[in-house]
């Protein structure tokens, strides 16, 4: 029985009749940058997580480093990153010419740790930058009370975390900003690059899709210096489709993930992935971790079962921090992540049976000796 690790031809095959009347619709039109598709997403977005205000983005990288200039973040500034995830956060955090400060991650749960990140506030720091890790709700709600007391900004980059809640907020609706991805294997994928922010402030709102239009809100308004993206109609089309899916898919995500815990609790050699408290982990990844990783990745694929790492160098050890001259010593949790992490398959269109039989296969090989 062959595992692949995504599968997103299945889920095309199942939408092929909408999205092939919805993209029509798009050339009929002959509008490709805005328009009606793109409009209808912002709303529908905003409204899905309960945010006033939403814009789209050409992907999430853009959107984080829109968020970070309109915030603020400059020269002589230094941000809060967590030590491990994707580059994003931190790079758009030097490309506004501040200082991409990291803060290690919690052993249990994986985001950053709001105790790390007290102890990384100096008095240049602006801002911090908290990612929803793996779709498990990074702790929001305890950032924003640091940031209240320290006079900080808070950006969540939700890439991996679309309808993911903290203490019944939805996430992005906690911080300044809230940044979304919808890269193709993103819980909401498009067909190509996308993203958006949101916010709940309506000036900044208006400063932030000005800066990804050239500085201005249109043709002939260029009120200072921007950038260009946005997200195009076609993939606007594509996600007005897709996202009313996206609770049904994410609610067999966190099915499909009982059903990995159920097969595998026990298993002396593999820690499971724990959800925070009063929170809602929307399994973008589903990821374990143990000390036999390579050993186990090639059993796996010995068997058809495909698995990934997410990610397999803890940023402050990427060769772009270099001159940095991090010690493992200095981020222990991201250190030891790098070593052990391992991401199972897990995406709405993969059968229970396929679960459970990749389970069967991990049983076996802690089984053997
Ligand atoms: C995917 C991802 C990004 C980048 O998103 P793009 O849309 O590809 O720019 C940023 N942060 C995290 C945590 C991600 O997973």
């Amino acid at each position: 029985m062959k595992v692949p690790f995504v599968n997103l031809k299945e889920q095309f095959a199942r939408l092929q009749q909408e999205i092939t009347i919805a993209l029509e619709e798009v050339f009929h039109d002959g509008q490709f940058i805005g328009g009606k598709q793109v409009n209808d997403f912002e709303t529908a977005f905003g409204s899905l997580i309960s945010s006033p205000y939403c814009i789209a983005t050409g992907n999430c990288t853009d959107a984080l480093f829109a968020a970070l200039k309109v915030l603020g973040a400059g020269q002589g500034h230094e941000i809060i990153v967590p030590a491990f995830g994707w580059i994003s956060c931190a790079a758009m955090t030097s490309f506004t010419g501040a200082l991409p400060v990291f803060a290690d991650v919690d052993n249990a749960f994986y985001t950053i740790d709001p105790a790390d990140v007290a102890r990384k506030i100096t008095p240049q720091t602006r801002g911090i930058v908290a990612v929803h890790l793996y779709g498990q709700a990074a702790p929001v709600n305890e950032l924003k009370a640091l940031c209240r007391e320290k006079n900080l900004f808070l950006i969540e980059d939700c890439a991996q975390a679309q309808l993911t809640e903290d203490q019944g907020k939805t996430a992005g609706t906690v911080g300044d900003f809230g940044c979304f991805s919808f890269y193709p294997t993103k819980n909401l994928g498009a067909y190509g690059d996308a993203g958006c922010a949101v916010t709940s402030n309506r000036e900044q709102a208006v400063y932030f899709r000005r800066l990804v239009n050239h500085g201005g809100l249109h043709k002939d308004e260029h009120l200072f210096e921007g950038i260009n993206s946005r997200m195009d109609t076609v993939q606007a089309a594509l996600l007005n489709v897709k996202l009313k899916h996206l609770e049904e898919w994410t609610a067999r995500r966190i099915a499909l993930a009982s059903v990995y815990r159920k097969n595998l609790e026990g298993v002396s050699g593999i820690k499971l992935p724990q959800t925070r408290p009063d929170s809602r982990h929307t399994f973008h990844l589903f990821v374990v971790r143990t000390q036999r990783r390579e050993d186990l990745i090639r059993f796996l694929l010995e068997h058809d079962i495909e698995v990934a790492i997410h990610y397999p160098r803890a940023l402050p050890f990427e060769p772009a921090y270099e001159d940095r001259h991090f010690e493992k010593s200095d981020f222990p949790v991201a250190a030891s992540l790098q070593d052990e992490v391992l991401s199972l398959p897990l995406y709405p269109e993969l059968t229970e049976e396929k679960v459970e039989h990749t389970c069967n296969i991990i049983r076996s090989f802690f089984a053997q000796e």
